[in-house]
C-alpha cells in the first residue's frame, strides 16, 4: 500500500470518517554543504522520493487529535506552550504553536500520518513530519503564508518547541524543493534558486546508502563543531565563516593558533566553495563533473570536520572503487547515510560491492536504494 493509501486508511479506521485531503512532504539529502547551513553558508539538498502523508480534516470541537502508524497511541491537545506536548508528537503540537505565534487561527483537526521516511537516519523525518502537517493546516485554514515564510516556522517548532537546535535545511528542502531539481539555498538571506538535477535524464542515478551504523554522541558533537565555528568567526573578526572567502582561506587560517578550530574553520570555507562550484557545474548542464567536489567534500568531513565513522568511510571507499562518480557522507554525521553518484547501470554492482565490503568487516548491512530528485511540500 503507497504512503498516500495507509495514511487515509489510517484516518478512516481512527476517526471514522473521510480527511479533508492528504498533504505530503519529503525526506531530503544534502548534495553538498554540510555544517555551511549554521555557519550563514550555502547548501544544495534535493527531495527524496520518501515522504510522509498527513490525512487532515478540521475536527469539530476545540483541540488537535494526531496518530501516526509509527505510534502506537495518538495523542491529543489543546492549546500549548514549548514543553507541554513530549515525545514525537510534540512535533506536531510545535507546528501548532508556531503557527498560533505567528498569529494565525489555526483550526481544530484530525490527523492521521503514515511515512516511509526512515527516522533517526539524517534523512530528515522530522522535517517531513512538520512540513507535512504545517502545509495541511495552512491550506485547512486559508492562511496567507507565502512559501517562503513556511520553513521558517516549521524550524521554530523544532528548535523552540522540540527543544532540537537544527538548522534551516532540513525543513527548507521538504517544502521548497521541487522535481528534477537541486535548491540552493542562501542560508544567510533565504533565497533559493532551484537548479537543474535531472539525473535520470542524463542516465545518472544517486545510490543511496544508509550506514545504519549507531548513532552516537551527535548531539554533543554537534554542539561542539558549532561552538568551534563560532569561535573561529569570532578571533576572525566576522559574523560568520560564511564571510570568508576561499581568497582569504590562507590568510585567516594562520591568524587561527588552535589547530582544532583551524581545521574546522578550513572545512566550512573550503565547503562553502564547493557548493558554489557544484551549482556552477549543475547550471552547465555537467552533472557528471560534479563527483570530484562531492568526493572532496567528504574528505574534509573525515579529516577536517571529523564527522565520519569508519562505516560511512568505507562504503565511499567501495563506491570509489566501484566506479562511482563521487560518493561522500550526507547529514551532520557519526553514521546516517552515504550517496554515491553513478550511472544508473551500475546500481547494482556497486551495491553488491558495499554489502560486500560491510560483510567483510562484521559491520550491521547498510540499506541501499536509488533516488533521484522528487518533488517537495504538496497536496495530493
Ligand atoms: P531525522 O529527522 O534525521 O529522521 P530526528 O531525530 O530529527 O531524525 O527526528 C526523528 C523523530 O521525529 C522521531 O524520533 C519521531 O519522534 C519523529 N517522527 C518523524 N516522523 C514521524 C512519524 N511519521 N510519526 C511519528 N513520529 C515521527
Ligand atoms: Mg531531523
Amino acid at each position: 500500500m503507497s504512503v498516500a493509501s495507509s495514511a487515509e486508511a489510517a484516518f478512516q479506521e481512527k476517526y471514522g470518517s473521510e480527511p479533508a485531503g492528504l498533504w505530503a512532504a519529503p525526506g531530503r539529502v544534502n548534495l553538498i554543504g554540510e555544517h555551511t547551513d549554521y555557519n550563514d553558508g550555502y547548501v544544495l539538498p534535493f527531495a527524496l522520493p520518501q515522504h510522509t502523508v498527513a490525512a487532515v480534516a478540521p475536527a469539530g470541537q476545540p483541540g488537535w487529535t494526531v496518530c501516526s502508524d509509527l505510534a502506537e497511541e495518538p495523542v491529543s491537545f489543546g492549546t500549548t506552550s514549548p514543553g507541554d506536548v513530549e515525545g514525537w508528537a510534540a512535533y506536531v503540537a510545535g507546528v501548532v504553536w508556531a503557527l498560533q505565534e505567528a498569529g494565525f487561527d489555526v483550526p481544530p483537526a484530525h490527523i492521521a500520518l503514515s511515512s516511509d521516511v526512515p527516522l533517526g537516519s539524517g534523512l530528515s523525518s522530522s522535517a517531513a513530519l512538520e512540513s507535512s502537517v504545517l502545509t495541511a493546516l495552512v491550506d485547512l485554514g486559508g492562511f496567507d503564508l507565502p512559501v517562503d515564510q513556511r520553513p521558517g516556522l516549521a524550524q521554530r517548532a523544532e528548535n523552540v518547541y522540540v527543544g532540537a537546535p537544527t538548522g534551516i535545511l532540513d525543513q527548507s528542502a521538504s517544502i521548497r524543493c521541487q522535481q528534477g531539481k537541486a535548491l540552493f539555498l542562501d542560508c544567510r538571506s533565504l533565497e533559493v534558486e532551484q537548479i537543474p538535477f535531472d539525473l535520470a535524464a542524463e542516465g545518472l542515478a544517486i545510490l543511496i546508502i544508509n550506514s545504519n551504523a549507531p548513532h552516537q554522541h551527535v548531539d554533543g558533537e554537534y554542539g561542539a563543531r558549532r561552538k568551534s565555528c563560532e569561535e573561529a568567526a569570532r578571533i576572525l573578526g566576522v559574523p560568520a565563516l560564511r564571510d570568508i572567502t576561499v581568497n582569504g582561506l590562507e590568510a585567516a587560517l594562520a591568524k587561527l593558533d588552535d589547530d582544532v578550530i583551524r581545521r574546522r574553520a578550513r572545512h566550512i570555507i573550503t565547503e562553502n566553495q564547493r557548493v558554489l562550484d557544484t551549482v556552477e557545474l549543475l547550471r552547465s548542464g555537467r552533472t557528471r563533473e560534479i563527483g570530484p567536489l562531492l568526493t572532496a567534500s567528504h574528505t574534509s568531513m573525515r579529516d577536517d570536520f571529523e564527522i565520519t565513522v569508519d562505516q560511512v568511510d568505507v562504503a565511499v571507499e567501495t563506491a570509489l572503487a566501484a566506479g562511482a562518480y563521487g560518493a561522500w557522507m550526507t547529514g551532520g554525521g557519526f553514521g546516517g547515510c552515504v550517496l554515491a553518484l553513478i550511472d544508473a547501470d551500475q546500481a547494482e554492482e556497486t551495491t553488491a560491492a558495499v554489502l560486500r565490503a560491510y560483510q567483510e568487516k562484521n559491520y550491521t548491512a547498510p540499506t541501499i536504494w536509488t533516488a533521484t530528485a522528487a518533488a517537495g511540500a504538496r497536496k495530493l
